[in-house]
C-alpha cells in the first residue's frame, strides 16, 4: 500500500495553481483502539475550500500550511479496531486528502449503499443538496407562480435549487457559463429559462426572461451577475446569499455597485447562511431529498475525474466551470 497526501504549501493570492500544493508520500498508520484504516474512494472538491486557503478568520479555520487539505470523503474500511465499524463498511467523513486514512470511528458516518449510490452522499444527498434545500426553502421560500433566479445554476447546489423551486411551483431562471450547461438545465431539469452569462448581456436577458421581476434570488456567484439580478427584484423579494464564487480568486478587494437601496425600496430580505446553521435539521432535509430522488422528482449529475493525482485539477476546475453538477474525484473502487 503506497500512501500519499496533498498539502497546502503556500497560500494563493488569486487563482490557486500547482505552486500552492505538494503531494507527499507518507506511511500508512495502523489503527489504534476505536480507529479504522480507510481506503479513499471519492473526494469532494468544493468552492468553500478556496476560502480556507486564505489566512483569514471565517466560519471554519484556515487550512494549516504544510498540512493535508481536507473535506468530504467517502471511503471504505479496510481494517478495523472499532466496535462500530467492520471491514468493508462504506463511510463518509470530513477527512484529509490522503489515499489511506486512519480515523476514529466517531468522526465517521456509515452509509447504506443500497439506499443510494455512495457518491450521492457528497452531492445531492449531502452538503450541497442540503445547502440548496435549506437556503431555498427557508430563506427563499418560493411560492407557486413566483420567479426564482439561481446563479451558478448548473453546479452541485444550483441544480438542486432549480429543481426544488419547480417542485414548489415557481418559475425558474438559471444562469450558467456554457451552452452545454444551459441545454442540461432546460432539457433535463426543466428550468423555464436559462441564460449564458459568458455570451449574453445578462441584464437584457434577465429583463426578457423575468418580465414580472424577480421574487427569489439564490445567489451562488456574486459580482456583476448578482448586481444585474438585484436590479430587478420585486417588492418583498427574498435573497438567499449562498456563495460568491466570482470573488473568491480576486487579488484585491472588489467594490461593486451599492445595492442596499434596491433592498430598501422593495422591502426585500437578503440573508447569508452557512449550511451548518441548519445542522439540527439535516436528517429531515436529507430524508426529504432522498424521497424526492426516489420518486423521480429530483435528479442529479456528477462530473467525475479519475485518480488521486487529478484532485487539484478537479478543484481548480470549479473556478473555470469544468463541472456540470457535483465535481468529484474517484480515487478507487470499493472492494
Ligand atoms: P459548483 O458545482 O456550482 O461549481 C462551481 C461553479 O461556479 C462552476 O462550475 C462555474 O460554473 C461557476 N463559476 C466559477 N467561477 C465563476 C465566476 N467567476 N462567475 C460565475 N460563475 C462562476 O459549486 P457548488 O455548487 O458546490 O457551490 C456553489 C456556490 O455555493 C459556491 O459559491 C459555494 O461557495 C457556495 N456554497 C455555499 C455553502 C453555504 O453553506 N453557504 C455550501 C456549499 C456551497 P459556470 O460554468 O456556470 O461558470
Amino acid at each position: 500500500m503506497h500512501n500519499e497526501q496533498i498539502v497546502l504549501s503556500a497560500r494563493p493570492n488569486g487563482m490557486p495553481n500547482s505552486e500552492h500544493f505538494r503531494t507527499e508520500s507518507i506511511p500508512v498508520k495502523d489503527p489504534e483502539n476505536g480507529e479504522v484504516l480507510l481506503k479513499t474512494l471519492y473526494i469532494s472538491v468544493d468552492p468553500y475550500m478556496r476560502g480556507r486557503m486564505n489566512d483569514r478568520k471565517s466560519y471554519v479555520p484556515p487550512f494549516a500550511l504544510n498540512e493535508p487539505l481536507s473535506g468530504g470523503i467517502v471511503a471504505q474500511v479496510i481494517s478495523s479496531r472499532s466496535t462500530e465499524l467492520t471491514e468493508g463498511d462504506i463511510v463518509i467523513g470530513n477527512l484529509p486528502w490522503q489515499k489511506f486514512i486512519t480515523a476514529p470511528d466517531a468522526s465517521l458516518r456509515k452509509l447504506d449503499p443500497d439506499l443510494a449510490p455512495i457518491s450521492a452522499s457528497l452531492g445531492i444527498l449531502g452538503m450541497p443538496g442540503l445547502t440548496a434545500y435549506f437556503g431555498l426553502l427557508d430563506i427563499g421560500d418560493p411560492k407557486p407562480g413566483e420567479t426564482v433566479v439561481v446563479s451558478g445554476a448548473a453546479g452541485a447546489v444550483g441544480t438542486v435549487v432549480g429543481q426544488l423551486a419547480r417542485i414548489k411551483g415557481a418559475r425558474v431562471v438559471g444562469i450558467a457559463g456554457s451552452d452545454d450547461k444551459l441545454h442540461y438545465l432546460k432539457n433535463e431539469l426543466q428550468f423555464d429559462e436559462v441564460i449564458n452569462y459568458k455570451t449574453e448581456n445578462v441584464r437584457d436577458s434577465l429583463s426578457n426572461t423575468c418580465p414580472d421581476g424577480v421574487d427569489v434570488y439564490f445567489d451562488n456567484v456574486g459580482g456583476d451577475i448578482s448586481d444585474a439580478v438585484l436590479s430587478l427584484i420585486n417588492k418583498g423579494a427574498r435573497i438567499a446569499l449562498c456563495g460568491q464564487i466570482s470573488l473568491y480568486n480576486l487579488e484585491k478587494q472588489d467594490h461593486g455597485p451599492r445595492m442596499q437601496g434596491q433592498l430598501l425600496i422593495n422591502s426585500a430580505l437578503m440573508k447569508g447562511f452557512i449550511v451548518s446553521d441548519y445542522a439540527q435539521h439535516f436528517e429531515q432535509g436529507a430524508m426529504e431529498l432522498a424521497k424526492w430522488l426516489k420518486e423521480g422528482k429530483l435528479t442529479y449529475k456528477e462530473t467525475i475525474v479519475e485518480g488521486f493525482d487529478q484532485t487539484l485539477r478537479a478543484f481548480t476546475g470549479l473556478f473555470t466551470g469544468d463541472n456540470i453538477g457535483k465535481q468529484l474525484v474517484k480515487v478507487a473502487d470499493p472492494d
